[in-house]
């Protein structure tokens, strides 16, 4: 038996599987991970993007949709890749209580699973939201104001200061998805990491609510995490060539069953 063998037989005993997904899902779809060397924060000053920058000035809120819109197109524009995919998989073997994702690309919603499946800890790009009305306006729509020339959009319900609907650097979590993926975390039955170094908060505890709450943990990820140690089984591995080949597992397996 070897690891993916292992991960297969956890999934298919499992009922009630939390997915928990990060940035590097993403980046095997070509999405930027920000905080990576070589990534979008090495080249701009992530100070100049925080939330309170954002509320204090005008030409704060000028450089940061200068900045979200630059990286929208190729975000807007990635395709789920096969780790993705293969988290499709479990929602239509009836497994997937839900995906927790610090992503904000959208990409597990394209790949099949309902938006009611996805909890997005760090809120999603394909929104914009009014600061002052809670207004919501699809980000495509504002992606073209700006790009034909309005610097800073504002809300036409209130004409209140608008922002993409994600979290930012001093931005605090959203309480209520927070609240709502430690609940499933503690009632799931296995908690799959895939593609997260489970180092920010709240990241870092939700595999430890599930295990000390009975699930086994399963961590996928090219390099290691601190939570290894507490992990039933772990593949240092990219989760778009893990993922694909336990899935295969499964599939065996499962038709060996019947
Ligand atoms: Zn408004």
């Amino acid at each position: 038996m070897d690891k993916a063998d292992i991960v297969a037989d956890t999934l298919l005993e499992s009922k009630k599987i939390v997915v928990f997904t990060g940035a590097g899902i993403s980046t095997e779809s070509g999405i930027s991970d920000f905080r990576s060397p070589g990534g979008i924060w090495s080249r701009f000053d992530p100070s100049e993007f925080t939330f309170q920058k954002f509320l204090a000035s005008e030409e704060s809120r000028e450089k940061y949709w200068a900045f979200s819109s630059s990286s929208w197109p190729e975000m807007s524009a990635a395709k789920p890749n096969q780790g993705h995919n293969a988290i499709a998989e479990l929602y239509h073997m009836g497994k997937l209580d839900c995906v927790v994702t610090q992503n904000i690309d959208g990409l597990h919603q394209k790949s099949g699973i309902p938006e009611e499946r996805v909890i997005e800890l760090h809120g999603t790009a394909w929104w914009v939201k009014c600061l002052e009305c809670g207004q919501r306006y699809p980000r495509e729509e504002i992606h073209k104001r700006v790009e034909s020339g309005e610097k800073v959009p504002r809300c036409d319900a209130c004409g209140g200061i608008m922002k993409p609907a994600t979290i930012s650097f001093g931005q605090s979590m959203p309480l209520e998805e927070t609240g709502e993926a430690e609940r499933r975390s503690a009632a799931c039955d296995l908690f799959l990491v895939a593609g997260s170094s489970l180092v920010v908060y709240p990241a870092a505890q939700m595999p430890l609510i599930a295990k000390d709450n009975g699930a086994k943990l399963v961590i996928i990820n090219l390099e290691p995490t601190p939570h290894d140690h507490y992990a039933d089984v772990v593949i240092h591995e990219k989760t778009g060539e893990a993922l694909p080949q336990v899935m295969v597992r499964v599939k065996e397996k499962s038709g060996e069953r019947n």
